[in-house]
């Protein structure tokens, strides 16, 4: 659903979840910046992801890799030999695609303006390259690919005008058999392009000299290898044992696309689980149901996700067992978290390029092995967007009077929301409204992020915090100051989210109250 797509995007905009990195100045392809509520939202789903991993298992330890890797690492797990995709160019627009994804293939239209083909020499005012698939509509076959081009190259946007003018030409369009892909006119063979960032260290840098290569990581996991013994051996850990990290991962996708799903530079959350060769398909199926109760417990339901059990033939070759997690976005179903069996080949491949023994020694059967490891690595950017999109709704609403009165909310569990409540005074010139509500957000903000608003209706003020997912709202009124009589003085108006219903709490318990339902 685009429209869907398209209004959660401008919500996270306009209410400072997301913008696109380098904006200013006409944006970075692939990048994005995480504004204050979006910053909120990613720290909660990262604390929640290490308290459960890290903090409540006594069997997995932390780490926090360096982001620059050396070539030598990379080359033994075989990132710099074969870390690629497919890709073709367009010889029309000069752009690169990803082979599997390029419109034509799947059965839409490849357009562009402005351009001449060289090859055919086509000569309109404007030119138009259509790849339409047989049996397909050429207009429909623009409209997707007005889409297409739209996201991978902005400037490239089809006007309506313009479509009035294919439409025009309907003929004329449906005849361009001369950009047939069958033809080869369009599109060159795929290759494999090596989808790592390089850089060079040091300050006297040759760049012909491969000594000061460096590369950013491509994943979190590398660094976890290659320091498995040494956690291991600081740490009296016995197998079985995962190791977890956090942090950014790189990698120059070729089309960038679907907002942050997928982006250039991105967070992972991975684990690498090590265990004894005939514990691996066993845990690997236990580590898979730790995951998706994780997903419940932040918000995703489970049947909104899909797990994909990769057959034979279609896993890495090492692999003995992969799942994909997925989820059910606006644009499609796909992948959040991969929970892949790797046997022991991680550290096969290190111990081969390092030259130093990477095997586990058992105290008790005083037997060496290799550990086998179980993966589950997941996305911290496409699992916030999941987050983000499964909380977006539309409320349609009527006011007393039967007027339109439709909210925007964001549903949130409360352990995700960016702020956890929202603290008013009725009116904003009642000074002991103000310094009691003032007391009260001083009282909560070392436990939690709170927001004080005192601009407008409360009616207002209830609004704008449903629209980026609050899920309390706090009211200091007259009843707390005691002008209605005893009865429900030193109490507040608690305003719930998600059912508008209101409740009066002293202030007393509201510190308790809350922390029993945020954290
Ligand atoms: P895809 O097939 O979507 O490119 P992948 O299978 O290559 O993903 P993995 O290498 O298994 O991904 O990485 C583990 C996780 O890291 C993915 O499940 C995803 O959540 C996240 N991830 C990978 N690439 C990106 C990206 N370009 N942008 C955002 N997140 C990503």
């Amino acid at each position: 659903d685009p429209a869907r797509m398209e209004k959660i995007v401008s919500l996270c905009k306009r209410r400072g979840f997301i913008f696109q990195a380098g904006e200013l100045y006409g944006g970075l392809n692939g990048c994005w910046d995480y504004g204050p509520l979006g910053a909120e939202l990613k720290r909660n789903l990262k604390e929640y992801w290490w308290r459960k991993t890290v903090q409540e298992r006594d069997d997995v330890l932390g780490m926090d890799g360096a982001i620059l890797t050396m070539p030598q690492v990379l080359k033994s797990s075989g990132h710099l030999d074969s870390f690629s995709d497919p890709m073709s160019d367009c010889l029309l627009s000069k752009a690169r695609l990803r082979a599997d994804q390029v419109p034509a293939q799947d059965g839409t239209a490849v357009y562009f303006k402005g351009a001449k083909h060289e090859a055919t020499n086509w000569s309109v005012e404007r030119v138009f390259a259509v790849l339409v698939a047989p049996g397909k509509d050429p207009i429909e076959s623009h409209k997707t690919a007005r889409k297409f081009y739209g996201d991978l190259m902005p400037d490239k946007k089809i006007s309506p005008k313009e479509l009035e003018l294919i439409e025009d030409r309907r003929e004329e369009v449906t005849g361009t058999t001369s950009f047939n892909p069958e033809n080869g006119s369009l599109l060159t063979e795929p290759r494999e392009f090596n989808l790592m960032f390089k850089t060079k260290m040091g300050a006297s840098a040759d760049d012909n000299d491969p000594s000061s290569d460096a590369y950013l990581r491509p994943e979190t996991a590398q660094s976890i290898f290659v320091q498995y013994k040494n956690v291991l051996d600081s740490n009296r850990v016995k197998l079985p044992f995962g190791i977890a990290q956090i942090g950014k991962s790189f990698r120059n996708e070729i089309n960038p696309r679907n907002y942050t799903f997928r982006s250039r530079e991105f967070e992972q959350m991975e684990i690498e689980y090590f265990c004894r060769p005939e514990d691996g398909l066993r845990l690997t199926d236990e580590w898979l149901e730790a995951r998706l109760n994780f997903y419940g417990e932040i918000g995703i339901p489970r049947e909104k996700l899909h797990i994909l059990d990769i057959p034979d033939g279609e896993r890495a070759f090492y692999s003995q067992k992969t799942y994909d997690i997925e989820y059910e976005f606006p644009f499609g179903v796909q992948e959040l978290e991969g929970v892949a069996y790797r046997t022991d080949y991680d550290l096969g491949v290190h111990q081969k390029g390092s030259g130093k023994p990477l095997e586990y020694f058992d105290e008790e059967t005083k037997e060496r092995l290799l550990p086998h490891v179980v993966e589950p690595s997941a996305g911290c950017d496409r699992t916030v967007l999941a987050l983000i999109c499964e909380a977006f709704d539309e409320e349609a609403l009527t006011d007393e009077k039967g007027k339109d009165d439709s909210r925007t909310v964001l549903r949130f569990v409360p352990r995700m929301a960016p702020i956890k409540v929202g603290i008013f005074p009725l009116l904003k010139k009642n000074e002991e409204q103000v310094r009691i509500s003032k007391e009260i957000q001083k009282k909560l903000q070392p436990w939690m992020n709170v927001f004080y608003d005192e601009g407008g209706a409360v009616g207002k003020r209830y609004r704008r915090q449903d629209e980026i997912g609050t899920p309390y709202c706090i009211t200091v009124d007259f009843d707390t100051l005691g002008e209605n009589g005893d009865e429900n003085k030193g109490t507040v108006t608690v305003r719930h989210r998600d059912s508008m219903e209101q409740e009066r709490l002293p202030i007393d318990a509201l510190l308790p109250w809350l922390l029993e339902r945020v954290r």
